[in-house]
């Protein structure tokens, strides 16, 4: 009955593609409630801005920038700001459906959101930086705000970024709202345990699946793709549990050493000059990261990473997403068929997503809790999301994808339903 969206056309393994697919695999298990299904293919409201800076040398640059609210029917719009020069407004709407999925998958009180400027950040200068982000900050500024969608840090976006995003807000509006991004620096109302976050949960979620799937973590081998904020801290956690990893991709090549790489040594030089300066491994080509032998995969970088051929021949027994929408459709079904388990972005990289949210309780309450209060919360929080999750996919013999869809779907669609349309 629906119209088809005109402004993309997604592929099947797209972001907005692989996303609506996602969806599909889920309506058999919505009920009634299946109903309504066809707000969650649609975003609620895209915003699309021109962001025009005046660069070091005097010449005048545009640039395209997003913000996408797919939905808004359990709380505000929340998600991240990418700085990528290949966004687009098709994966910011997949990674905006994404935040709604995982911010209901562990039932904290917002809809899902995304942004994104369409830039290479790594060739502008810190000045053009500040303005790209205080005029991108002003386009959104009048559909953003702390009670209706909160930006926060993501690809490439970082502490200061936010610190930029809140000033701008708030000389517009005349206050000093912290509330409208999360993810801000420790003095400017940002909430200890943040910057670790996503990786935590990252670690706490696949130390839960390790465990039920019998497997050691000690000695464990470990390959890590994308050695940012997520699988940095995350290496660093399952190294700390005893675990060796074997393998590290980022922007600038791929490392690997059998007897694990020295992380103590590889992180500093990886945050600046990239895996590839570090010595204490052995430098290969990018595509042989997947033909690394390993128990546990770890995808932290961008979406569609692992295609079907790359499914295919991975040796891991144990796939943590901590990237969004890193498995395209056709290798999550052979993952599945090959008795991988895969514990999907929408739960696994949920971490950073829950310590926003204290962030923004924090700062509503001008009240702020130790580091120790928030990682036990996290704790809590992602372990009973996930054994939800897991009860459902035991229960219907399904994947736990699809299971987080199930939890995450019947939330969403109950409270859209118990609002009603309007008018
Ligand atoms: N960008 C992160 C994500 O993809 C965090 C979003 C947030 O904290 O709002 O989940």
């Amino acid at each position: 009955m629906s119209e088809k969206l005109s402004f993309v056309s997604p592929t099947a393994n797209s972001p907005w593609g692989t996303y609506l697919s996602q969806v599909d695999r889920v309506v058999p298990y919505l009920g009634p409630l299946a109903r309504w299904v066809e707000t969650l293919k649609r975003p609620k409201r895209a915003l699309i801005v021109d962001v025009p800076i005046e660069m070091d040398d005097g010449r005048i640059a545009h640039y395209e920038g997003y913000r996408v609210q797919h939905n808004m029917s359990r709380g505000p719009g929340k998600g991240g700001v990418r700085f990528h020069p290949d966004v687009t407004l098709e994966e910011v709407m997949a990674l905006s459906a994404w935040m709604t999925i995982k911010t209901a998958a562990v039932n904290l009180p917002y809809g899902g959101a995304k942004g994104g400027i369409r830039v290479d950040p790594k060739k502008l200068s810190q000045n053009e930086l500040e303005k790209i982000t205080r005029r991108y900050t002003s386009e959104i500024g009048i559909i953003i705000g702390p009670h209706t969608d909160i930006p926060a840090p993501d690809v490439n976006t970082n502490g200061q970024i936010m610190a930029w995003m809140m000033d701008t807000y708030s000389m517009n509006t005349g206050g000093t709202a912290t509330g409208v991004v999360t993810g801000k620096p420790l003095h400017l109302g940002g909430s200890l345990g943040r910057v670790k976050a996503t990786g935590r949960g990252v670690f706490v979620t696949g130390r839960e699946a390790a465990r039920r799937l019998g497997m050691d973590l000690r000695g464990a081998r470990i390959a890590v793709q994308g050695f940012g904020n997520v699988g940095s801290v995350a290496a660093e956690l399952f190294a700390e549990a005893g675990a060796k990893i074997v393998a590290v991709q980022d922007h600038t090549g791929t490392i690997v050493n059998s007897n694990g790489l020295d992380l103590a040594t590889l992180i500093p030089i990886a945050n600046k000059d990239g895996v590839i300066a570090f010595k204490g491994g052995d430098v290969v080509p990018n595509d042989a990261f997947w033909d690394t032998a390993c128990d546990i995969l770890i995808p932290a970088a961008l979406e569609g990473q692992i295609t079907a051929e790359r499914a295919q021949k991975t040796t891991a027994k144990l796939v943590l997403e901590g990237a969004n929408g890193p498995t395209v459709p056709t290798a999550d079904d052979i993952l599945a068929e090959r008795g991988v388990l895969v514990v999907p972005d929408v739960i696994c990289n949920a971490g950073g997503v829950t310590v926003s949210y204290f962030e923004w309780v924090q700062d509503f309450s001008s009240f702020f809790w130790d580091e120790d209060e928030i990682n036990v919360r996290l704790d809590r929080i992602m372990m009973n999301a996930l054994n939800q999750i897991w009860d459902t996919a035991d229960k219907h013999k399904i994947t736990l994808r699809t299971a987080t869809y199930a939890v995450a779907c019947e939330r969403i669609l109950m409270a859209r339903q118990e609002r009603g349309l309007y008018p």
